[in-house]
């Protein structure tokens, strides 16, 4: 049981409130991504937990036992957790080997070293200086070394940020596995919501040093608390509604609404970019292609409504959708509204 429990944490520096009440529960073996904008209060939060700061008030809670509060303040290395940080994070004089066994008692299970370097991929690697792994092997060393001694919680700031955009995405996937592997409760801290939606159970969005709203990655997207995380987790087409019965009527026509509001509401209507269906004489409403940005796996497609509008469809197949022609526009799933007030 490693249930990682943060309550109504408040951290001021001076006269500047950090961190105005922060909850956030991170069960037993799942990671959850702190994600939010740069300032927002993530390396705070993150350095409470971790106990290298103390808060003003509220309290964590770590595997049952409180570890700061205003009473308490359990120093780090009596906390059980592990932290896997930036960059630069491994002994230079130090072989793979011992930096992962760093952390170990002396006569400890050594077979715990080759286990973990087994989990994030390097296993035979153990003889190796750090200088002789690339960027994305040494953030692997320093996942195993934080889960080597076997902590409570592992601790990840921005771990994959140095790493270039192919590189990340392959590294992240194998420490996500290593850390679900190994059965660890983690929080990584990240700006990148296609990191956090991609890699976490729980995405955890803060802004302004309050937490905005915490859900499945799914949850999240389908389901933003409000237009701010909407837009922060993911491309938006923002259009003006009003709703009549389940469906919100808008220059796109009547979209079926995901929850229930009162009829008659006026609605900022909310619609992904890969909801929209273009087709050269199917259904939808008429529209006409201005122009498109082609990315290779999809193209984005901007194109002007009857009423002057302009909107983006995220397309696989886009080709014949050049510009100045007139095509249909449909919507497929369900929308999200916040009422206009
Ligand atoms: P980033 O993504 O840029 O790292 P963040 O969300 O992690 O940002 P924090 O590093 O927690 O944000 O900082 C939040 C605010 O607190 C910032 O305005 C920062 O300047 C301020 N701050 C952080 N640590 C201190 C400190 N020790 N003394 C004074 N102000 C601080």
């Amino acid at each position: 049981m490693s249930e990682l429990v943060v309550q109504a944490l408040r951290k001021s520096f001076g006269p500047t409130e950090v961190l105005a009440g922060i909850d956030l529960t991170v069960p037993s073996g799942s990671l959850a991504a702190v994600l939010g904008p740069s300032g927002c209060g993530k390396t705070t939060l993150l350095r409470i937990v971790a106990g290298f700061e103390r808060p003003d008030d509220g309290a964590v809670e770590l595997a049952g036992r409180t570890v700061a509060s205003r009473s308490v303040d359990l120093p780090p290395e009596k906390r059980r957790i592990g932290i896997v940080p930036q960059e630069g994070a491994l002994f230079p004089h130090l072989s793979v080997d011992r930096n992962v066994g760093y952390g170990l008692r002396r006569g400890a299970d050594r077979g715990r070293v080759a286990e973990v370097l087994e989990l994030v991929g390097l296993a035979g690697y153990g003889d190796r200086m750090p200088h002789e792994l690339s960027g994305g092997q040494q953030q692997r060393v320093a996942v195993a070394r934080a889960l080597a001694p076997r902590p409570s919680l592992i601790l990840l700031d921005e771990p994959f940020s140095s790493l270039d955009t192919g590189l990340r995405a392959e590294v992240r996937a194998d420490v996500r596995a290593a850390l679900s592997a190994d059965g660890a409760t983690a929080v990584l801290v990240t700006h990148d919501q296609e990191e956090a939606l991609s890699t976490a159970d729980l995405v955890a969005v803060m802004r302004a040093g309050r937490m905005v709203q915490a859900a499945s990655p799914r949850g999240l997207y389908l389901a933003p608390a409000d237009l701010g995380v909407a837009n922060f987790v993911g491309d938006t087409v923002l259009l003006d509604g009003t709703l009549s019965g389940r469906c919100a009527v808008t220059a796109l026509g009547a979209l079926a609404v995901r929850a229930p509001m009162p009829a008659g509401s006026a609605v900022r209507v909310v619609v992904r970019p890969e909801q929209l269906v273009l087709t050269a004489d199917g259904d939808g409403v008429s529209a006409r292609v201005r122009d498109q940005v082609f990315f290779g796996h999809d193209a984005l497609v901007h194109l002007e409504l009857s009423d002057g509008a302009v909107v983006t469809a995220r397309s696989l197949d886009a080709a014949w959708a050049q510009p100045g022609l007139d095509v249909r526009l449909a919507v497929r799933g369900e929308v999200t509204c916040f009422s206009s007030q």
